[in-house]
């Protein structure tokens, strides 16, 4: 309400006024230019990025630190995704001095995702990134600000008394902000903010500005899991969950190239399963449809974390190995037809062998062939001899 009371009173309120209309035009052009930012990308982590970025940066709502915790709602958890903000006053000096000096904005420091995706060393984000929190009224603040809904903010000391959070305490929060992310009416996550470098105490216009910005991050969240999730269906295979045979493709055609940069082999398995025609046509498609998943998680449990196992058609697979040499590709091929044939399938004893067994083929980059087709058609070859010479085996493409 604006008191008119003479002269004086008029202009304090005036310009009163015009700073407050300053400071909204500002804050709507900041939470323009961060919706922008936002709109730029669909990859998770750096929409995350965006967001604490915004949240920290000077120019945007300059926090301190800013974290930020996704909802796993299959594990009924709360994940740490991300930390952004120095460690210590230090480094945080040093840090602001330098965006100072480089007069860095913040359309720059969004733009210097790629450093901090390359950066191992920072401990905050790697103190969140370590932290699970079971989302129950027992686990604190962070998981109530999911379970209400709602904004919490300890501002006091006397506030700060009556909190008792070993999850804060591992973060070093006193202080602090906590904002649920929400898409409709759902919480996807939340960040915690603090000034714990400058003890700047957060006023009433901070956490509403933090607020209007939460509900912007959070649908740019949920689109962007959205889309991460239509990406992983259209390449996954929907009975085996491996690769399919478009994304089989795409994956052979990167790590060739990278292949061929880092001057590094690669070798591909293709794998069929021998005689299942017989199996199928007794027992059915549905019944060998089983067969075929469990032969998929085999496969995966006998490769390594760095190969690609994929889907190729109906009862055949693939595997890219990258950095891998011929004779390494064979003993893995060998760990695999070996994993399958010692597994108790129901009713294998009506196969040929009385087990289930597998054919396989090797081709190796550069040594096979230099280009996708001719490494996977070299593979197939060295895979129909080892059918032509009895199944159960694994041929190498210079012997094919
Ligand atoms: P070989 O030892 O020569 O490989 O003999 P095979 O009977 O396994 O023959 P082939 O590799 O040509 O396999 C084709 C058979 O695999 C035809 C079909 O019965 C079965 N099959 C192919 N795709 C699927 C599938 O998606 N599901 C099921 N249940 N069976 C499939
Ligand atoms: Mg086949
Ligand atoms: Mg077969």
């Amino acid at each position: 309400m604006l008191v008119m009371s003479g002269k004086h009173g008029k202009k304090e309120d005036t310009s009163e006024i015009a700073r407050d209309f300053e400071k909204a035009k500002a804050e709507l052009w900041l939470l323009y230019e961060i919706s922008n930012a936002m709109r730029t990308t669909l990859e998770l982590e750096q929409i995350l990025y965006i967001i604490l970025t915004a949240v920290t940066s000077h120019e945007g709502l300059g926090f301190n630190r800013a974290m930020l915790f996704l909802v796993n709602k299959k594990d009924g958890a709360l994940e740490g995704k991300m930390g952004i903000g120095p460690h210590s006053i230090d480094e945080a000096t040093r840090i602001w001095k330098s965006i100072e000096e480089k007069k860095m904005a913040l359309e720059d420091l969004i733009n210097a995702y790629d450093n901090f995706k390359r950066d191992p060393n920072s401990k905050l984000h790697n103190l969140v990134k370590s932290m699970r929190i079971p989302l129950d009224e027992s686990q604190g603040v962070l998981a109530l600000t999911v379970l209400e809904g709602m904004l919490f903010e300890v501002l006091t000391e006397e506030a700060r008394q009556r909190v008792d959070d070993k999850y804060l305490q591992a973060l070093g929060m006193q202080y602090f902000v906590t904002v649920p992310l929400k898409a409709k009416d759902k919480v996807v996550g939340i960040i915690a903010v603090d000034n714990i470098f400058t003890q700047k105490p957060i006023t009433k216009s901070d956490t509403g500005l933090l607020s209007l910005f939460a509900n912007h991050a959070g649908l740019a969240i949920e689109n962007s899991r959205l889309y991460e999730e239509k990406v992983y269906l259209s390449n996954t295979d929907w009975l085996t969950k491996l690769w399919n045979h478009g994304h089989f493709q795409a994956i052979l055609s990167r790590e060739l190239t990278k292949a061929r940069e880092n001057e590094t082999p690669l070798s591909l398995i293709m794998v069929d399963i021998d005689d299942f025609k017989n199996y199928n046509d007794r027992f059915g498609h549905v019944t060998g449809d089983t067969i075929i998943k469990a032969i998929a998680q085999i496969i995966i449990e006998a490769s390594r974390k760095k190969d690609y196992v994929c889907r190729y058609g109906g009862e055949e697979f693939s595997v890219i190995l990258p950095q891998t040499t011929k004779e390494d590709a064979n003993n893995i091929a060998k760990r695999l037809r070996d994993k399958v044939r010692r597994y108790a399938f129901p009713n294998q004893e009506i196969q040929p062998k009385k087990v289930f067994t597998l054919s396989c083929g090797i081709a190796t980059y550069p040594h096979d062939a230099h280009d996708k087709d001719s490494l996977i058609r070299n593979a197939d070859a060295a895979l129909f001899k080892a059918k032509r010479s009895g199944k159960d085996t694994i041929v190498l493409y210079e012997l094919a």
